[in-house]
């Protein structure tokens, strides 16, 4: 049987407890034992598919097409592992299978109750995880935070859990330690609050990992440790660091793994982080700072940057600039402005590369457009991923094919020349008003074809695999004239109908490449993309 670690968190959300959970996962991993992640959401969305991005953050794609949130990606790349749908769970989905079997005679008559039904389903869900995975340790991060009405159920779930296996179940709180400016001393208080809160519900922290701009003091250490109940040295010190792959190493500076399998009664094994530290120290590589601009929408909320929304395209971009031994600056610009003001394009010239990721609707297109046809026609290096590589073919069919009405049917359904169109089995799910989890979704093979940038990027492989997200594809009636202008169909579904990666010939253009697929979800730290390393290649040497 395996052991788990359930982690929750106190005082306030939004301090890094997907990126903790992952990094508990990476110190156990390079222990040798091997592990798995789960990530429950309190959401009554069955997934993460139905939810605006900027609302919460950027939707995050299983090989087996789940929709979920970004964590599950942080997962995949700190562990290292491919996730299937089994770990991750809503409130939602956990509703909807235990009504699924309420319907099937399943509780054979009797009354299904919220307790225990509900958290003995989220322990069921956890155990066909941990089998699945032939796990050692199951890591289960609790969404939102303690205190709150919509994870009690879960809190529950982990009492039951431990209330069977007493020595096979560790609880760690991430909490929050402030240090008020006015004040300018480090506050324990809500931690305090936090721990009791969490007692309340039956469960007593192991290990408080406790984030704070600052390193923790041994006072602070202390006084937590006796107000929370727990050994000052399992109060472990979670300061802001440069670079999330930090994580793991400063915690292993705590000890953190030796604490865990003690808790865990776990056999002790050297941690090596040998090659995650080597590649950490690289993310900070200051000598040569590629600017990247990432252009499209979805940016601002109020006064604030929402880089959240593609957070794997950020970070497939670093473990890429990494891997090339090159640093990446990142900047957002948003494509409304060269609407506004065509003029703005110039800006772009300052870039080694820009890169325009997925995306829905309307807003920003034409923008986005410009700034394509801009790139193109001066050889700055071009990365577009779904919607940037639909709106590429656009981009090329009105410009260069002779098509100056191309459009997509997602913005023009009745447009006469609909470059981009809405797939034929997508047209009957939306008539039917199915919009959750009907999209193509998740991995599907693509072919490349030989000599070209895609398949040499690739290392010349036939076939890979990638995952999807889309509604609209190239429309099979505009594939010839794209190609007849010169435009590449480097990638296409094994059976030739879709079109997977449009490039352009590298006697046209240095890097002008887009991917009908998200090859930023399985780009890991220590596994670059192979196309962003391309892209990056291609911008460097701008
Ligand atoms: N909106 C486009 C489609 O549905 C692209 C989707 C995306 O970029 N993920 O096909």
């Amino acid at each position: 049987m395996a052991k788990y670690i359930f982690i929750a968190g106190g005082v306030m959300s939004g301090i890094g407890k997907g990126v903790a959970t992952s990094s508990i996962g990476r110190i156990l991993k390079s222990k040798g034992f091997n592990v798995t992640a789960i990530k429950i959401d309190p959401y009554i969305n069955v997934d993460a598919g139905t939810m605006n991005p900027t609302e919460h953050g950027e939707v995050f794609v299983l090989d087996d097409g789940y929709e979920t949130d970004q964590d599950m990606g942080n997962y995949e790349r700190f562990l290292d592992e491919t996730l299937p749908s089994i770990n991750y769970m809503t409130t939602g989905r956990v509703y909807q299978e235990v009504i699924r079997r309420e319907r099937n005679l399943e509780y054979k008559g009797k009354n299904v109750e919220v307790v225990p039904d509900i958290p003995l389903e989220v322990i069921r869900r956890i155990k066909e995880a941990e089998k699945n995975a032939n796990a050692d340790i199951v890591i289960i991060e609790i969404g939102g935070t303690i205190g709150e009405y919509q994870n009690v159920i879960f809190l529950e779930a982990t009492r039951m859990l431990k209330h069977q296996h007493p020595h096979d179940v560790a609880v760690v709180m991430l909490s929050y330690v402030p240090i008020p400016n006015n004040i300018g001393e480090m506050k324990t208080k809500p931690t305090q609050y936090a721990s009791r809160e969490l007692n309340s519900t039956g469960l007593q922290a192991d290990v408080i990992l406790a984030r704070a701009t600052v390193p923790l003091d041994q006072k602070r250490k202390e006084k937590i440790a006796l107000f929370c109940n727990i050994l000052p040295e399992r109060v472990i010190s979670a300061p802001d660091v440069q670079s999330i792959y930090d994580v793991p190493l400063n915690f292993e500076k705590d000890g953190l793994g030796y604490i865990l399998c003690d808790v865990l009664g776990l056999e002790q094994r050297p941690t090596d982080l040998k090659e995650w530290e080597a590649f950490a120290a690289k993310t900070k590589n200051g000598n040569q700072k590629l600017n990247i601009a990432v252009v499209g929408k979805y940016f601002m909320s109020g006064d604030y940057v929402l880089s959240d929304v593609y957070i794997s395209v950020i970070e497939a971009l670093k473990h890429a600039a990494a891997h090339n031994d090159v640093g990446v600056k990142l900047s957002y610009l948003d494509s409304e402005e060269y609407e506004k003001d065509p003029a703005k394009l110039e800006e772009l010239r300052q870039y080694h590369g820009i890169l325009v990721p997925g995306g829905f609707g309307s807003r920003g297109v034409e923008g986005i457009i410009k700034a394509i046809q801009f790139v193109r026609e001066n050889k700055i290096p071009y990365f577009g991923l779904c919607y940037g590589m639909q709106l590429q073919c656009i981009e090329f069919a009105r410009n260069v094919a002779g098509i100056p009405d191309a459009h997509t049917a997602e913005i023009k359904p009745d447009a006469k020349n609909t470059v981009i169109d809405i797939m034929p089995d997508q047209k009957e799910k939306i008539a039917r008003g199915e919009y959750g989890a009907t999209m193509r979704l998740g991995a599907y093979p693509c072919k490349l074809r030989e000599n070209t940038i895609a398949r040499m990027a690739y290392d010349n492989k036939e076939e890979v695999s990638e995952r999807h997200r889309h509604r609209y594809e190239v429309n099979p009636n505009a594939i010839a004239k794209l190609t007849e202008a010169g435009l590449v169909f480097s990638g296409v579904s094994p059976d030739e109908k879709l079109m997977e990666i449009a490039e352009l010939p590298l006697a046209a253009h240095p890097f002008m490449l887009g991917t009908q697929f998200h090859p930023e979800f399985k780009s890991r730290p220590l596994q670059p993309h192979p196309l962003f390393s391309a892209f990056v290649k291609a911008a460097a040497k701008k």
